[in-house]
């Protein structure tokens, strides 16, 4: 630099024999070009172009930034303009470039708040490298020269300065022309620049991945399902039905048949049932004979969610929109965008998710939490609840125009009890099922342990007969399931517990023999399943009488359901 004050070269100091090189007394290294173009080779491998390019920036900026203040310590003579030099300077020396400034663009007034100089730099080691060890860039390649341009001016101009290259030998160039203004003074079209230099940098690709690894995440739940369906169509020997589901009994072949005629309709479906009955199944019997069959079938259950969580989950987020919401985020609607989402337990949903639920049903549109955008989706809904919707909005828990929304068509399961002889079908199936997937031999049920099924009323339905054949299959001996090798409520079940015959008298005479009225309605609701008009029959009483019951004994059902579950 020939308008430099200072000869920065007569000033170096090689210490060849301790192996050490200084510029007064800051300690220099001096490497190959060779070493750092393999460096930058492998960084760009690793790590992709833009990710390659934001280390290499940052790595150039700690180094302008550490010289110049080497240099303004060790040049106290200096003027501003005279240490703006000495970097290029140093550069030069180094071997990394030479600068040119073009004097006629060049317009520096530090007092003033003017700050803009454009130059060139000549034998660029990067865009040299970049030519011989990779070929042309798609874009401009001298980063560490940007960097080090950059630290070594902020630090001397004492403000923020961003430095631009703007065509480059390295992408195909001419030369490596590039301009240095203060930040403050450029426009938002650079922020592409800018954030290069962002300390946040790695954190957001960390967010990237965390994002990729939730949307992964959901897809592997979504196989999951499917294989799980998959595997039980291929073991069985009995022709599974629709969504897998397996049954002759007439309760739930109505059922199915309903579901078929709704299924290529693209309507909302309420489904009822209690827990085990096979709702899912059902759900996804439903998307898989609809147009949407292609497309994703994703099933939330509600109940699982926590409450704070549940619009977050279902909906997305934006950055920033709640404490720990550390990058924007899909909801499940978008997941499930032009395929079917089953909504399982959606009488969970709090006050403000049914709200928004409602404005997807009627609009098509969610927002993300903390978001203004609206967004589209096409999504079928499906909802699915073991409990009294209708119930919960008389109690004023369930919005009632989103009720009337979602019971378009409601599709109620029957519970395995009420299914004739589905239980030893089902139970043979699970059996064969286990017995593929534990490598066991063929068993038989006994007289008594078969007897002990169809005794059993099997309050978690098919889940919970599924679970009671996977132990009794590991259990068995001797090619024989016994009544011992299932379940122990099973076999302590009382036989006249379930007698179909005495299920309706029974009750009725244990409620006889309650003198305490409060009682008798607590006792009934609780032989109900907490279902009211259950036990307004077996209180032998109409519906508004046990209305009037349950207010005049302050009977709350919701808990003691829970008292006694
Ligand atoms: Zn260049």
């Amino acid at each position: 630099m020939t308008d430099s004050a200072f000869s920065l070269d007569n000033l170096l100091f090689f210490d060849q024999a301790n192996g050490r090189i200084f510029l007064r007394d800051y300690r220099m290294l001096m490497f190959s070009a060779v070493a750092m173009g393999l460096l930058r080779k492998e960084l760009l491998d690793t790590l992709g172009f833009e990710r390659a390019r934001g280390v290499v920036k940052r790595f150039g900026f700690a180094a302008g930034l550490a010289d110049a203040q080497a240099l303004v310590a060790r040049f106290p003579e200096a003027d501003a303009a005279q240490q703006m030099l000495l970097g290029p300077s140093l550069n030069a020396l180094e071997g990394i470039a030479s600068m040119e400034r073009i004097a006629e663009k060049c317009d520096v007034d530090l007092q003033a708040g003017r700050y803009h100089v454009e130059a060139l730099w000549h034998h660029s080691f990067e865009a040299e490298q970049q030519l011989q060890v990779l070929g042309a860039a798609p874009a401009p390649v001298c980063w560490f020269l940007q960097g080090y341009a950059q630290g070594h001016s902020t630090a001397v101009a004492k403000q923020k300065t961003l430095v631009v290259e703007h065509t480059c030998r390295g992408s195909g160039h001419d030369d490596c022309r590039f301009t240095v203004d203060f930040d403050a003074n450029l426009g938002p079209e650079y922020d592409g620049v800018r954030q290069d230099f962002e300390a946040q940098n790695l954190s957001l690709e960390f967010e990237r991945m965390h994002e990729l690894i939730t949307s992964n995440e959901r897809k592997l739940r979504e196989k999951d399902l499917q294989l799980t369906q998959l595997q039980a169509q291929f073991i069985s020997q009995p022709d599974l039905g629709f969504g897998g589901m397996l049954g002759t009994s007439v309760q739930l072949k109505r059922v199915v048949q309903m579901a078929q005629r709704v299924a290529p309709l693209d309507t909302t479906v309420l489904i009822l049932g209690e827990s085990g009955t096979g709702k899912e199944l059902l759900a996804n019997g439903i998307h898989q004979h609809s147009a949407r069959a292609q497309g994703t079938f994703y099933a939330v259950n509600c109940a699982v969610l926590p409450v704070s969580m549940q619009e977050a989950e279902l909906f997305g987020y934006a950055k920033g929109a709640f404490t720990g919401a550390q990058q924007a985020t899909a909801g499940v609607f978008e997941t499930a965008d032009g395929g079917t989402l089953l909504l399982d337990e959606v009488g969970e949903l709090s006050a403000s998710a049914q709200t928004q639920l409602l404005r997807v049903l009627q609009e098509g549109e969610i927002k993300r939490l903390g978001e203004t955008r609206i967004r589209k989706v096409d999504v079928r809904i499906l909802a699915a609840t073991h409990r009294d919707l209708h119930e919960m909005v008389i109690a004023g828990d369930f919005r009632e125009d989103l009720y009337y929304r979602l019971d378009v068509v409601s599709l109620q399961l029957p519970p395995l009890r009420e299914r004739e002889n589905d239980v030893l079908l089902l139970a043979d199936y699970f059996k064969h099922t286990f017995e593929k997937r534990f490598n066991k031999p063929h068993c038989r049920f006994s007289q008594a342990a078969k007897a002990a099924l169809i005794r059993y009323r099997w309050p978690g339905n098919v889940r919970e007969l599924r679970h009671a054949m996977e132990r009794a299959v590991i259990m068995a001996e001797n090619e024989m399931i016994e009544v011992q090798d299932l379940p122990e409520r099973l076999q302590t079940a009382a036989p006249e517990m379930a007698a179909p015959a005495a299920e309706s008298e029974k009750p009725q005479a244990q409620l006889s023999q309650i003198e305490n009225e409060a009682e008798r309605v607590r006792h009934a609701l609780v032989l109900a399943h907490g279902k009211r008009e259950k036990a307004a029959q077996l209180l032998q009483m109409g519906r508004t009488t046990l209305w009037r019951k349950l207010q005049q004994y302050d009977i709350d059902v919701e808990r003691l359901m829970l008292e006694h579950s």
